[in-house]
């Protein structure tokens, strides 16, 4: 197999070869073939298992690279790909797909750590990132999942795994934050003029390029989060070498889609202080976007960055709001929508309702009755839904729209429990059920209901190891 590695010719600078360390009998668990199509792969590539193992050596070797970030808002001058590997690009149907190993060993960035990742945490990158795409949010892609019987030592004894993400690029804030830090302003330049080439070529038109790409990286972030904000999604580690330079979700760990409706809600454990409770991404998000402006100083005026900046709540805003009032069913925001969406929170909140079953109900004026029950029956939703039918003008119309944006199946952590279980018993087929069912989330399944009923009573109970 023959990758091109653009990002690595950019130098030793951006870039360390690295010798790949096999997993011990790899076994390919899941093969995504909605991804695999994307490389104009219509089967699985012979002995593609031992290649992505690193058992057959490749022309050119894999890299990791470097960035540095603020992790939880305090500054790390170092970090880098420490378990991941860039294997190169393929080019398919004019675009060109960037594979990266994750949890392939060590590499020159690993800062003490095994380089690995275990099957858990890999699981849930897998399934929560083609979950993502499913919903229409933009985030990298997973390629296949390998398992292995290589032990990796986190609380307890777990098998090491990998998965192969897909991007364009896989470039973050933080990428972009080293070079600045330490004043290597032309490597800044360098990696700015790689990204705006490959990635934001119209930019190249504007009079000023390095402003148009920073505009275009607020829009896209700005997109992104009206994206998770919309559908209950929190990220829970959104540091800035977590940010990718394209808008992309990226970098799976404790995140959690919320279930019962809580704005504060903070998905990871170690967060003590909910730096990125639900409700903060905005917040976070235009933070990072500041970050990376500072780390672009040398290219922009900071005057004319700090406007681009402060436009950021603006376009989120209005995303949030079109996509909130989309999901009502109303195709344009309005006084009135907003006002629908402000109330309908606070009833949700009130009555603790499961957002997406809540929304996924009140698509259809047909489960009306059954959105009610979530709120209790109560007579102030039934007013507010009275309401809502005043404003849905075209019945099928909104009713269309509505269940276009309100999914009926929701990558909920016990959902991935229960998939992780099975797996470590030696069993994948959950995987690729889940991985069906969430990538065409809006659709009916029939034969997956089970998925879409009240959540069991053990989920409410569980718990999650952030480790990964
Ligand atoms: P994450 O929280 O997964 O985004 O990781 C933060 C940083 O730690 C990144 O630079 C990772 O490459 C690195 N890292 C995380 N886990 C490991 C590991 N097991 N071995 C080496 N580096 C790791
Ligand atoms: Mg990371």
């Amino acid at each position: 197999m023959n990758f091109q590695n653009s990002f690595a010719e950019l130098g030793s600078a951006f870039s360390q070869p690295i010798e790949l360390s096999p997993l011990h009998e790899p076994l390919l668990a899941s093969w995504n073939t909605d991804a695999a199509q994307l490389l104009g792969w219509d089967s699985v590539p012979e002995q593609i298992t031992e290649l992505l193992n690193g058992q057959i050596p490749l022309e050119r070797p894999p890299v990791a690279s470097l960035y540095a970030g603020h992790q939880f808002g305090v500054w790390v001058s170092q970090l880098g790909d420490g378990r991941a590997a860039i294997l190169g690009e393929i080019e398919n149907d004019n675009a060109r797909w960037e594979l990266q190993l994750k949890g392939s060993g060590p590499t020159p960035f690993s800062r003490g750590g095994d380089g690995r990742a275990v099957l858990r945490s890999s699981i849930r990158e897998y399934l929560c990132s083609e979950a993502m795409h499913g919903l229409g949010i933009p985030t990298t892609r997973a390629l296949c999942l390998i398992d292995s019987k290589t032990p990796v030592y986190r609380e307890e004894v777990e098998s090491g795994a990998l998965i192969v993400r897909m991007a364009p690029t896989h470039i973050r804030f933080g990428s972009f934050e080293v070079f600045a830090s330490r004043g290597q302003t032309d490597e800044v330049r360098q990696l700015a003029d790689y990204v705006i080439q490959r990635f934001y070529p119209e930019c190249l038109q504007s009079d000023n390029p390095y402003l148009a790409f920073y505009q275009k990286v607020v829009e896209r972030t700005a997109e992104m989060v009206a994206g998770w904000m919309a559908q209950g999604f929190s990220h829970g580690v959104m540091n800035t070498d977590n940010m990718s330079i394209l808008g992309l979700t990226i970098d799976y760990g404790p995140f959690g889609f919320m279930e019962n409706y809580n704005p504060d809600y903070i998905c990871n454990h170690s967060d003590h202080s909910g730096r990125y409770a639900f409700n903060q991404q905005p917040n976070i998000a235009s933070w990072n976007l500041g970050a990376l402006g500072n780390a672009l100083l040398s290219l922009l005026e900071t005057k004319k960055a700090q406007t681009v900046l402060d436009g950021f709540k603006d376009l989120y805003l209005t995303a949030y709001k079109r996509r909130m009032s989309a999901k009502l069913g109303l195709n344009k925001i309005s006084e009135k929508s907003e006002k629908l969406v402000d109330e309908l929170l606070h009833l949700m909140r009130e009555c603790q309702a499961d957002y997406s079953r809540s929304f996924r109900f009140l698509s259809r004026e047909s489960t009306w009755d059954q959105a009610a029950k979530q709120f209790g029956d109560s007579k102030q939703f039934k007013t507010w839904l009275s309401r809502l039918a005043e404003c849905r003008a075209n019945h099928a119309d909104c009713e269309r729209l509505a269940l276009s944006q309100n999914p009926k199946y929701l990558l909920r952590n016990y959902m991935a429990q229960i998939a992780i279980e099975r797996a470590q018993q030696g069993s994948y087929t959950e995987i690729d059920r889940l991985l069906r069912l969430l990538q065409l989330p809006f659709d009916e399944h029939p034969e997956d209901e089970e998925y879409f009923a009240e959540p069991p009573d053990w989920a409410k109970r569980l718990s999650l190891s952030c480790s990964s």
